[in-house]
């Protein structure tokens, strides 16, 4: 058994720690380079990952920057984005840049919500599709987040391959018995690798309405199974309070190795006690494994998809809390980030430690540089507000009134 545990902060810091990930698991990779290798982010919403939701690109950019460094060239980013968001047409990926960074890179880009499905058989007999994808690429990357989950307790390895099942349908036949749905799930795809983001995590109300933290760490490893047990003592959490965990331990998933390994291993100085994801009434009392079911029955009728996809009562659901996110349809338009040489600090090097693609900031904003895919980390993370945004901030300005501040303050 084996789990890397990296410190990296600065995009460098995490170009060494995703090295040093697959210099310890380089056995899972493809002689051929002509191996088709999926990634698999979680691009759940359209939250950049400075809120602590989604995968860091600058993470995503290390592992394909190896990747092409070391010759491989059928490469895939696969993900199937929340159903609220496929139902109402927004592009998850697009605005989280990963597109851009895709083509930066050379690689494909899949919506794993529009894939063949491959049936597969969920609690109840209950039969949902898979992204035939997943089954059939030749190296599987799982890329999650560390998040909490107010549901299950935590989001990492485990829960990130709900996002292969294709589209809404697919995705609200195994909400009801989610967490066994997610060990079924896990039986059924092994991913070869998983590599995981756990640089700004997110702690509270998860997996979207939760506080980011800067926890600053890369971990890596093969087994699902430990690594979720490894992060959920990072979070300072029994593993037997995460759902999915308890069942994968009831099913002897984990066993005596596991728990031999978790104790054993040296965490000096890298566990943080997260806020628990303890839900507000009434989204505690409905999703109540006993009240679920019912809930679940009147919310997949025809007239409640209706209520829902309007944007009245979708607002409203969202403020009840029984909604975690916030389907705003109106697209961001960058016409340029500015820079305010008066308010930088000389030596702060911040934007640049943030830029997915390494570029020298803040004077790759001067004259718009043609490799700049518009992530705004460098924006949201200035402390001195040095960098400015010119254009229409559009579904961007919900995410800055909720994180603007915090965000700053936590990558000071
Ligand atoms: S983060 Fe802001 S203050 Fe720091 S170097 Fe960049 S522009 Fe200047
Ligand atoms: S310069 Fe700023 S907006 Fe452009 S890619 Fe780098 S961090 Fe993103």
């Amino acid at each position: 058994m084996c789990v890397e545990i990296r410190k990296a902060v600065s995009v460098q810091e995490i170009n060494n720690a995703v090295l040093n990930i697959f210099g310890k698991f380089v056995h899972v990779l493809p002689t051929s380079k002509d191996a088709r290798i999926l990634l698999k982010p979680n691009l759940n919403a359209n939250m950049n990952a400075l809120t602590g939701n989604t995968t860091d690109l600058r993470l995503i950019a290390a592992v394909l920057r190896f990747l092409k460094d070391t010759g491989y060239r059928n490469i895939t980013i696969g993900e199937g984005t929340n159903s609220g968001y496929y139902r109402n047409d927004i592009n998850v990926i697009s605005r989280l840049k990963v597109d851009r960074l895709a083509h930066y890179f050379g690689v494909s880009i899949f919506d794993l919500n529009q894939d063949h499905s491959r049936f597969i058989t969920f609690e109840n007999g209950i039969r949902a599709g898979v992204a035939e994808s997943c089954f059939e690429t030749d190296c599987f990357i799982n890329l999650p987040k560390i998040k909490t989950h107010f549901e299950i307790g935590m989001s990492v390895c485990l829960k990130n391959l709900m996002g292969c099942l294709v589209g809404q349908e697919n995705k609200k036949k195994t909400h009801q018995d989610l967490a066994k749905n997610i060990i079924n799930l896990n039986q059924q795809i092994q991913p070869h690798l998983h590599i995981i983001d756990g640089l700004i995590a997110m702690e509270g109300l998860g997996p979207t309405r939760g506080v980011p933290l800067n926890l600053g760490l890369v971990l890596g490893g093969t087994d699902p199974y430990l690594l979720d047990m490894v992060c959920a003592r990072l979070a300072g959490f029994d593993y037997r309070d995460v759902r999915t965990l308890s069942v994968a331990e009831s099913r002897g998933l984990i066993g005596p190795a596991h728990i031999h390994f978790l104790k054993n291993l040296d965490m000096d100085g890298l566990v943080r006690h997260f806020k628990k994801p303890k839900a507000h009434f009434p989204a505690s009392f409905i999703h109540s494994p006993k009240r679920q079911k019912y809930f679940l029955a009147i919310r997949n009728t025809a007239l409640f998809s209706w209520l829902a996809s309007t944007q009245f009562f979708g607002h409203l659901l969202f403020l009840s809390g029984l909604r975690q996110d916030n389907f705003i349809q109106k697209e961001m338009m960058v016409n340029r980030l500015t820079f305010h040489a008066d308010r930088c600090v000389p030596g702060c090097c911040k934007c640049s430690d943030y830029c997915p693609l390494g570029l020298k900031v803040p004077s790759a904003l001067v004259g718009k540089n043609p490799d700049c895919i518009e992530c705004l980390y460098c924006f949201l993370v200035c402390p001195e507000r040095a960098i400015g945004f010119d254009g229409d901030l559009g579904f961007m300005s919900e995410q800055l009134r909720q994180y603007d501040n915090i965000t700053r303050k936590i990558t000071e």
